[in-house]
């Protein structure tokens, strides 16, 4: 069977054709990112108009590349939250009206389910693993057991890293979204110059901050344009490599604690990291040396499916699709959504 998947949660407007076998057909990816440029953020109402305006394109595309008729599809999934509700409304209508006009059955798709459960999709991970999932709104460690089984070992207590990667890039002039930039610039950095806070990294737990360091480097780049009257190229390369291996530093120093509490949980040592930041190779390089060492299997997606994409929210419907789980047109669309909370299909009202 093959599941087309919808997704329109942020700024990025995306449709995928996936198959049971685990096969991605296609997976088109509209990025908004230019017409936010202008505005230092995402602005809602000019997402959900731009996903309004392009699911049809994106969803032709989906099918045409991988060359099958809407017919020959088994079932819609989209995304039906957390996120900017305006987005996820576009996405939730437009696949009610497609699952309806084609007779399909419809299948809402908790979007952290989408990261979490990518691992699945492109290595076949069985249950339980160990998830850190790492995007731009969220940051958690996930013991996953299941589709809809998810235990939350700990996480951020304030920022996520990628917000914070948005924001490092906004204070140094770089453009968004900031993960990507700021790594680009950091690769002509020396992550040593300056010493940014590693928050909560010696306290036991799981939890992890990241505000703290937001304004550590927003003192440091103006203490240098206070002494300087500017800052030079290097001065911005090393503001992003010394940010970067912080949060780096963080999270892998977190990760360590979190695969020991997974084992004694579980009995399991399989990691996996998913979202956005987990495109960042600095970090994955970071993780993949601490679960070598712990003796835990590492596993992290493709580059392309960490961001937003189609294809983890097709995957997440299949794994509900086969247990015989749909939806129907009370499908509500949800702005919070916990993950540790998805217990059953969403049904009726949301929130
Ligand atoms: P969420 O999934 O929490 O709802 P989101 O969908 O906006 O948030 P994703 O698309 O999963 O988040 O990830 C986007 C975030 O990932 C952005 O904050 C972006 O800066 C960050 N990001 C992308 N690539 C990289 C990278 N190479 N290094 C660090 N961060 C990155
Ligand atoms: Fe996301």
């Amino acid at each position: 069977p093959l599941i087309l998947g919808l997704e329109s949660s942020c700024d990025d407007t995306a449709a995928a054709v996936v198959s049971a076998e685990r096969e991605v057909l296609s997976s088109r990816v509209f990025s908004q990112a230019d017409l936010h440029a202008d505005f230092g953020g995402v602005v809602p109402e000019i997402a959900a108009r731009a996903h309004a305006e392009r699911l049809d394109i994106v969803v032709e595309q989906a099918l045409a590349e991988a060359g099958v008729t809407l017919a020959e599809i088994e079932a819609v999934a989209v995304t039906a939250g957390p996120g900017l509700i305006g987005g996820v409304l576009s996405g939730v209508m437009f696949a009610k009206g497609l699952a309806a006009g084609a007779g399909k059955p419809l299948i809402g798709v908790n979007h952290l389910a989408g990261h979490a459960l990518t691992p699945r999709l492109t290595d076949g991970l069985e249950f339980p693993y160990l998830m850190l999932l790492v995007s731009g709104g969220h940051c958690q460690f996930l013991a996953v057991a299941g589709p809809e089984e998810f235990t939350r070992l700990g996480g951020t207590i304030d920022d996520a890293p990628g917000e914070a990667f948005d924001k490092t890039a906004k204070l140094l002039g770089l453009p968004q979204p900031g993960g990507p930039a700021v790594e680009q610039e950091a690769t002509q950095g020396d992550p040593t110059r300056f010493d940014f806070p590693r928050p909560l990294i010696d306290r036991p737990g799981c939890d992890m901050s990241f505000s703290g360091l937001k304004t550590a480097l927003r003192r440091a780049r103006d203490q240098i344009i206070t002494e300087k009257g500017g800052l030079t190229l290097q001065d911005r390369a090393d503001l992003c490599a010394s940010f970067q291996a912080a949060v780096a530093d963080v999270l892998t120093g977190k990760t360590r604690r979190a695969m020991t509490a997974f084992t004694e949980s579980h009995g399991a040592t399989t990691i996996a990291v998913a979202g956005g930041v987990a495109a960042n190779r600095t970090l994955r390089a970071g993780l993949e040396a601490a679960a070598t060492e712990a003796g835990f299997a590492f596993t992290a997606p493709p580059l392309a499916l960490c961001t937003d994409n189609g294809a983890m929210i097709a995957w997440a419907g299949w794994e509900r699709y086969r247990l015989g789980q749909t939806d129907d047109m009370t499908l509500a669309a949800r702005p919070r959504w916990p993950l540790d909370t998805t217990a059953a299909p969403m049904l009726g009202s949301g929130r």
